[in-house]
């Protein structure tokens, strides 16, 4: 039999987590609640977890720094995490997206909705290509597993949204790109953000990959293209 899925919620308002995880529980889903952000980063680390719920304001800590540390620990850092934000503010989120979160809802939302969107991250995961899928081209390797990227066999640090451009444009070769669809598959932003948020990530992709970063070719006034050579003719 499989084992449910196991869910960690980082939330110190009591009320809220109570009927957060009330509702993942009646869901099917094993969930553990801590009020802080120091035990959250000790209990993601002391046991399998399937998905973490993050509130953004910790009596101890920020959110963001929670976030930080869980993607910064070999053990943790495949966790999917789900930022709950109760600021409106945008940048906080695209803070917490770059450093590696998988989605947001913001406060107030519907517990429904949270469930929903639980559903889909643990989905996502678990359609996720196995752990040897690794896709070679040219000089550029994509361990689709394992999230790692080497150019000429030297490792790339990625961030999980480097990563996820890159798969995308990989993924979807020689089809032009709109800005506007990679905010929506990339970052997952159903409210428009910068566009030229894309032109920047894309710009720190670039410089990261070296040698293999003629692969992303611009499309003026469109967006981007993973070409098939590196150095193919035309473009920028
Ligand atoms: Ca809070």
């Amino acid at each position: 039999m499989r084992m449910a899925p196991r869910v960690l919620v980082i939330e110190d308002e009591k009320d809220l987590s109570t009927v957060i995880a009330y509702n993942l529980r009646a869901d099917g889903l094993e969930v553990v609640v801590c009020d802080t952000g120091e035990a959250g980063i000790r209990e993601a680390t002391s046991r399998r977890f399937d998905l973490v719920v993050l509130d953004l304001m910790l009596p101890d800590m920020s959110g963001l720094d929670v976030c930080r540390k869980i993607k910064a620990t070999s053990a943790t850092k495949g966790i999917p995490i789900l930022i709950a934000s109760a600021r409106g503010e945008e940048v906080d989120r695209v803070v917490g997206l770059e450093l590696g979160a998988d989605d947001y809802v913001v406060k107030p939302f519907s517990v429904r909705e949270l469930v929903l969107r639980v559903r889909a991250i643990l989905r996502r995961a678990e359609s996720a290509p196995p752990p040897t899928d690794i896709v070679e081209f040219g000089v550029l390797k994509i361990d689709r597993g394992a999230h790692r990227v080497f150019v000429n066999d030297e490792e790339v640090q990625l961030t999980a949204l480097e990563f996820r451009l890159l798969s995308t444009l990989h993924e979807r070769r020689n089809r032009t790109q709109g800005r506007d669809t990679l905010l929506l598959d990339v970052w997952q932003m159903n409210t428009p953000v910068e566009s030229r948020t894309v032109d920047t990530h894309v710009k720190r992709l670039r410089e990261k990959l070296g040698a293999a970063s003629g692969y992303i070719r611009t499309v003026r006034g469109v967006g981007y293209r993973f070409a098939s050579s590196p150095d193919e003719p035309g473009g920028d």
